[in-house]
């Protein structure tokens, strides 16, 4: 049997004729960038998340670098940032002309926690970028405390967790203002690039819009240096279909969590925990294993993809690696986190397949 890491063909194929409509809606009428489409998805998400604003772009990366941008940081800033996310949460930071400074994880849920923060602090910090990592929250009462504490914005960057929540609240509506991905395989995935930006403070989300607008503020009217970042229609007209799915794609993810929690609950692996008011929406699935090359090795002999989130930690990577961050916990991670095949389509036989391959490399 091979089993995929994500499997986007075979959504695709669960929801083809609303999809290729949805398309051909767009092709028959030409208007390739912005319109009503776009107008359309830019409500619902924010309907969904329960948010009053949001504001579509062209991918996740951008996001932040328009919410940084909004939020005033720049030259002489330093922002908080975990250790271990995807390099855009870091590099968003020196593109506005700010310092990211690079905080350890916490060992359980690999997120930022509270206490970590505090002792990054200095005159100079500017915001907290909370990542909430795998599609797991990271603790935002205990962020937004501090944050407010210190008077520091928080950015929530939540790429990989569109519909996760805690205390039955989505993540997004948490900080100041918050960034989303939709890369394809995300949780909710565009056809190619897509992102945005969501808040509940009216001003921010004019800045933001005015910035991914190349500063034009009405037609023809330009106040500052802006961007040309935008969500193409295509790409909207696609995320408004899946985005009526988002809840019951989360709730089998959900379900695919379980069954491999139940069954791989007695072997020398470290399984995913969470909080138990938080709603994880599982990007990804990943385990904890001394052996982890080797078992990632034994599952690609059998025809089982995986993935390493990440196999290096942000203070590993040359673009950081001279700044001397410590961060043990990142490097200890970067070493043992293997990430399975996890989808909504994922199938009982499938995953039926991955534990009996894991168990036998225990086995053996
Ligand atoms: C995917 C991702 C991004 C960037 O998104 P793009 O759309 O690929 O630019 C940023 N942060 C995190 C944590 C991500 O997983």
């Amino acid at each position: 049997m091979n089993i995929p890491f994500v499997d986007l063909k075979s959504q695709y194929d669960n929801i083809k004729s609303e999809i290729d409509e949805a398309i051909s809606g767009v092709l028959e009428n030409t208007s390739f960038v912005g319109g009503p489409i776009v107008e359309n998805f830019e409500l619902s998400f924010a309907k969904y998340l329960e948010v009053n604003h949001c504001v579509a772009c062209a991918n996740g990366t951008d996001a932040i670098e328009i919410a940084l941008e909004a939020l005033q940081i720049g030259e002489g800033d330093e922002v908080i940032v975990p250790a271990y996310t995807w390099v855009s949460t870091a590099s968003a930071v020196n593109r506005v002309g700010a310092t990211p400074v690079l905080v350890d994880v916490d060992p359980e849920f690999y997120n930022l926690d509270a206490s970590r923060i505090e002792r990054a602090i200095t005159e100079r910090t500017k915001a907290i970028i909370p990542v909430h990592f795998y599609g797991q929250p990271a603790d935002m009462q205990g962020i937004c405390k501090l944050a407010k504490y210190h008077s520091l914005f928080v950015v929530e960057d939540a790429s990989q967790a569109h519909g996760a929540e805690i205390n039955g609240k989505k993540v997004g509506g948490f900080g100041d203002i918050a960034t989303f991905s939709f890369y394809p395989g995300k949780n909710l995935g565009a056809y190619g690039d897509g992102g945005c930006i969501v808040t509940n403070n009216k001003s921010l989300a004019d800045d933001c819009r005015v910035l991914a607008r190349l500063g034009q503020k009405g037609k023809h009217n330009h106040l500052r240096v802006g961007r040309n970042s935008r969500l193409d229609t295509l790409q909207a007209a696609v995320l408004s279909v899946k985005l009526k799915y988002l809840d019951s794609w989360t709730q089998q993810r959900n379900d695919n969590a379980n069954a491999y929690n139940q069954a791989l609950s007695s072997l020398p692996l470290a399984l995913p925990k969470c909080e138990p008011n938080y709603r994880h929406c599982y990007h990804v699935y990943a385990v904890q294993t001394e052996q982890r090359d080797d078992l990632k090795k034994f599952l690609s002999d059998s025809g089982i993809s995986t993935q390493i989130h990440y196999p290096r930690p942000l203070n590993r990577l040359p673009l950081y690696e001279n700044f001397g961050y410590e961060c043990p916990v990142s490097d200890k991670m970067a070493g043992r986190l293997l990430s399975l095949p996890m989808y909504p389509e994922l199938t009982k036989g499938q995953i039926n397949y991955v534990v009996e391959t894991i168990t036998g490399f225990y086995d053996k």
